[in-house]
C-alpha cells in the first residue's frame, strides 16, 4: 500500500510527517525547515508565494498576506470569530454567495479551504521531493472542537490539494497518540496546545484504545503572536521615547521589528539574555537610526505574564467541564511551539502539580500523531486501535421546532444510528428532514447541516406511516443521513457534505486549476529567488561601481551601466530567460569592476 502522510495543517504552521519503520520522520520543506508558515501571499505582479517566502514579506505587503485563515475554516462570514478577525485583519473578507467567509485580494475570492489547500500543497511537494515518489494520501488534524462545517472545510482543502484524505482526527488525540499513549493502558490526560495564533486545552479520556475528548476549552484569539507583540510594542515605545520617531508607521521596520522579536522571544526560551540589534532600522534628518537592546528572559515574561496566566484559568474550566480534578490527570502533555517558553511551562507544572510530558517536540506532536495514524491505515503499524468520539451531538428537527438528537455527543465513531418517526398531520404528503448539530434544545438554536424531503407518502391520519431516519458516521466523522418510509420503501439521503462553501463541481474545478497551476507556482518561487538575486548583484555592482568609477574607462563605465539598466529592467518583466541573461552580462560586469580594481598590483 502506498505511503500516508500525516498533516498538521496549522493556524500559523503546518508539518508534514511520514511514520515509517518506527520512526517518525519530519520532512523539511525546500528551505530546509521542520514546519512551514500557514501564510499565502499574493505579490502586485499576479505572483503566490508561501511559506517562508509569505512569511518574511507579511507586513510589507499586508492587505495581500493571508495569514491564519484556519480560523475562519467552514464558518459564516457573520459568525462572531469572523466578524472579529475582520476588524484586526489586514486583509479583506467578505461573505460568499452562500454565506460562507472568504478572503478576497487583488479583487479575487478565495475561500479558506482554497488557501488551506495552497498550503498543503506545498507541503505535499515537499513530501513528494524527499520521499521520492509520488504522494496522496494523507490524514490531517483539525481542533477538537472544530464542527462537521469546519471538518469538511478541511476536508475539501486536502481534496484541492489533490490529496487522498484518510482520516480527520483531532489534534490533541493526535498529540496523545505521537505521545506513545499506550491503547492498552488507560487514563486521563490534559493535551495543553500554546500555537502562535490559538490556545487550546482539552482532557482525553483513553482506555482499551478508544479517546473521548471529555472536554475542550481554549481561545482561538490567543497565542505567540501575542507574545510577540508585547515585546513588539515594548521595542517600539522605548525607541520612541529615545528618538521621538513613531515605527508604527513604518511597515518595513515593523517586519524587521515582528521578526526579530518573535526571533528574541525563541532564543530567551534556551538563554538567559539576547541582543536585539537592528542596524539601519530607519533614518531621520539627523542620519540613520539603529535599534539595540538587550533583553532579559525576567524582562520577557513580566511583559507576556498576564497572557500565560489566562491559559492556566481555561486549564481550571475545562477539569470543572470535564468533571475532573488534577489529582485524576494521568499525564499533561505539552504541545504547540509556545510550550517551549520556561514560563509557560513552569506555569502549566504549577497548575497541575507535576511535570508536564515535552518528549516529543512540541510543535511537531500532532503531525507525528497523524502519520502514526496514517501509519496504522496504510497496515505499516498494527496493534493499535484508535477510535474517535463525535464531538457534538446530532440530530433532526421534529414538530415544533423540537431537536431531537440522534447520535449524542461523545459517542464513539464509525456510529450508525437508526430511529422512527411519523408524520404530525393528517395526510402529510411528505416529510422534512432538518439535519442540526448542536447541544441546545430547540432546532433554531443549533447549526443546520443540511435539509431534504422524503415525498410521496401515502393519504394516511397523522401518526400512521412509519418514518426510518438513519444516521451513520464514517470514521471521518462525515455524517451521512437517510430517511425511509417503510410504507412505499422509498427512500432519500444525503452525505452531509455541501457546507463548506463548495460544491461538488467547484471543488472538481478548482482541483483541475490546481493541477495546472503546481508547475506555475514552482516558477513563481524560482522567479522570485532569480529577481533577489539580481537586485543583490545590482546593489553590489553600483557599490563596487561607486568606488572604482576612476580607474574604470568611459566605454567600460557605459557598458556597466548598460548591463545595470538592462538587469534592472529585466526583472521588471516575468521572463526568466531574459533575466537570467542580464544577470549574467551583469556577472560579467562585475567581475569587469573587480578586475580593475586589482589591475594595478598585477
Ligand atoms: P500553530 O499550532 O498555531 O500553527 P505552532 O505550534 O507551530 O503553531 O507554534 C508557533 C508558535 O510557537 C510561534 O509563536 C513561535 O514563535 C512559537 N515558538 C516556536 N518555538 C519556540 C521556542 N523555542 N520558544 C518560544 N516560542 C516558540
Ligand atoms: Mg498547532
Amino acid at each position: 500500500m502506498d505511503k500516508v502522510i500525516g498533516i498538521d495543517l496549522g493556524t500559523t504552521n503546518s508539518c508534514v510527517v511520514l511514520y515509517d519503520g518506527g520512526v517518525a520522520h519530519v520532512i523539511p520543506n525546500a528551505e530546509g525547515s521542520r514546519t512551514t508558515p500557514s501564510i499565502v501571499a499574493f505579490t502586485g505582479d499576479g505572483q503566490r508565494l508561501c511559506g517562508n517566502i509569505a512569511k518574511r514579506q507579511a507586513v510589507a505587503n499586508a492587505t495581500h498576506t493571508v495569514f491564519a485563515t484556519k480560523r475562519m475554516m467552514g464558518r459564516k462570514f457573520k459568525s462572531p470569530e469572523v466578524q472579529r478577525i475582520q476588524m484586526t485583519s489586514p486583509f479583506k473578507i467578505a461573505a460568499a454567495d452562500n454565506g460562507d467567509a472568504v478572503v478576497v485580494v487583488h479583487g479575487k475570492r478565495y475561500t479558506p479551504p482554497e488557501i488551506g489547500a495552497f498550503v498543503l500543497r506545498q507541503l505535499r511537494e515537499s513530501a513528494q521531493e524527499y520521499l521520492d515518489q509520488p504522494i496522496t494520501d494523507a490524514v490531517i488534524t483539525v481542533p477538537a472542537y472544530f464542527d462537521d462545517n469546519q471538518r469538511q472545510a478541511t476536508r475539501d482543502a486536502g481534496r484541492l490539494a489533490g490529496l487522498n484524505v484518510m482520516r480527520i482526527i483531532n489534534e490533541p488525540t493526535a498529540a496523545a497518540l505521537a505521545y506513545g499513549v499506550s491503547t492498552d493502558s488507560s487514563g486521563i490526560i490534559a493535551v495543553y496546545d500554546l500555537g502562535g495564533g490559538t490556545f487550546d486545552i482539552s482532557i482525553l479520556e483513553f482506555s482499551g484504545g478508544v479517546f473521548q475528548v471529555k472536554a475542550t476549552h481554549g481561545d482561538t484569539f490567543l497565542g505567540g503572536e501575542d507574545i510577540d507583540a508585547r515585546l513588539m510594542d515594548a521595542l517600539i515605545e522605548g525607541f520612541r521615547a529615545e528618538t521621538n520617531i513613531d515605527l508604527y508607521q513604518d511597515p518595513v521596520a515593523l517586519q524587521r521589528l515582528k521578526d526579530a522579536s518573535e526571533r528574541a522571544k525563541i532564543e530567551l526560551s534556551t538563554v538567559e539574555e539576547t541582543e536585539i540589534s537592528l542596524p539601519f532600522l530607519t533614518a531621520d534628518n539627523s542620519g540613520p537610526k539603529h535599534l539595540r537592546r538587550v533583553l532579559t528572559r525576567t524582562e520577557l515574561e513580566q511583559l507576556t505574564q498576564d497572557l500565560v496566566d489566562q491559559t492556566i484559568v481555561h486549564c481550571q474550566d475545562a477539569l470543572n467541564a470535564a468533571n475532573v480534578t488534577n489529582a485524576d490527570i494521568t499525564d499533561v502533555l505539552m504541545v504547540g511551539g509556545m510550550t517551549k517558553m520556561p514560563l509557560v511551562f513552569n506555569a502549566v507544572a504549577n497548575f497541575f502539580g507535576r511535570t508536564p510530558n515535552r518528549t516529543v517536540n512540541p510543535d511537531e506532536a500532532v503531525a507525528v500523531g497523524a502519520a502514526i495514524q496514517g501509519a496504522i491505515l496504510a497496515g505499516d503499524v498494527g496493534e493499535v486501535v484508535l477510535l474517535d468520539v463525535n464531538p457534538l451531538s446530532l440530530g433532526i428537527e421534529t414538530s415544533g421546532g423540537v431537536f431531537t438528537k440522534l447520535i449524542p455527543r461523545n459517542v464513539t465513531v464509525p456510529v450508525s444510528i437508526t430511529e422512527t418517526f411519523t408524520t404530525s398531520e393528517d395526510y402529510q404528503p411528505l416529510v422534512n428532514i432538518h439535519v442540526l448539530q448542536g447541544e441546545r434544545p430547540l432546532a433554531s438554536d443549533n447549526t443546520s447541516l443540511a435539509r431534504f424531503e422524503l415525498v410521496g407518502i401515502p393519504p394516511a391520519l397523522r401518526g400512521v406511516p412509519k418514518i426510518e431516519v438513519t444516521f451513520a458516521i464514517d470514521a471521518n466523522g462525515i455524517l451521512q443521513v437517510s430517511a425511509r418510509d417503510l410504507g412505499t420503501k422509498r427512500e432519500q439521503q444525503v452525505r452531509v457534505r455541501a457546507t463548506s462553501g463548495l460544491s461538488e463541481a467547484a471543488i472538481e474545478r478548482i482541483l483541475a486549476e490546481a493541477e495546472q497551476y503546481t508547475d506555475a507556482d514552482r516558477m513563481n518561487v524560482e522567479l522570485a529567488e532569480l529577481r533577489r538575486r539580481v537586485a543583490g548583484l545590482i546593489y553590489t555592482t553600483e557599490r563596487s561601481l561607486a568606488e572604482s568609477s576612476n580607474y574604470l574607462t568611459e566605454s567600460e563605465l557605459e557598458q556597466i551601466r548598460a548591463d545595470l539598466e538592462s538587469a534592472r529592467r529585466a526583472t521588471e518583466s516575468a521572463d526568466m530567460n531574459k533575466i537570467q541573461n542580464t544577470l549574467r552580462d551583469l556577472e560579467k560586469s562585475a567581475f569587469r569592476i573587480t578586475e580593475v580594481m586589482y589591475r594595478d598590483f598585477t
